[in-house]
């Protein structure tokens, strides 16, 4: 493991660890939408300065397998229907 030797840039103790909070990035103030995203704090409880702002990752990855989740679920059904019509059909056929 490494010796730590980064610094906070804001009180100049050593930063061992960090803390994190969710907050939401936004575009700005005539847009809607954002990402849940996570702000890293310095651990001082004294400074607590922002050292870094990235996406949620886990949030992200949670979002997209939503997404997939629902496409999916969409596409069984889809064939589902179809299915049934041509199930229909080769029955009229008959
Ligand atoms: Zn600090």
């Amino acid at each position: 493991m490494n010796i730590p030797s980064a610094k906070c840039p804001s009180c100049g103790k050593l930063v061992t660890n960090v803390h994190f909070e969710e907050v939401n990035a936004e575009p700005g103030f005539f847009s809607q939408g954002g990402w849940r995203s996570i702000v890293y704090l310095c651990p001082n409880l004294q400074c607590r300065a922002v050292l870094s702002v990235q996406i949620d990752p886990i949030a992200i990855r949670t979002e997209i397998c939503d997404h997939i989740d629902k496409e999916v679920s969409s596409l069984r059904n889809e064939v589902n229907r179809l299915g049934t019509i041509v199930a229909h059909l080769a029955q009229s056929m008959r």
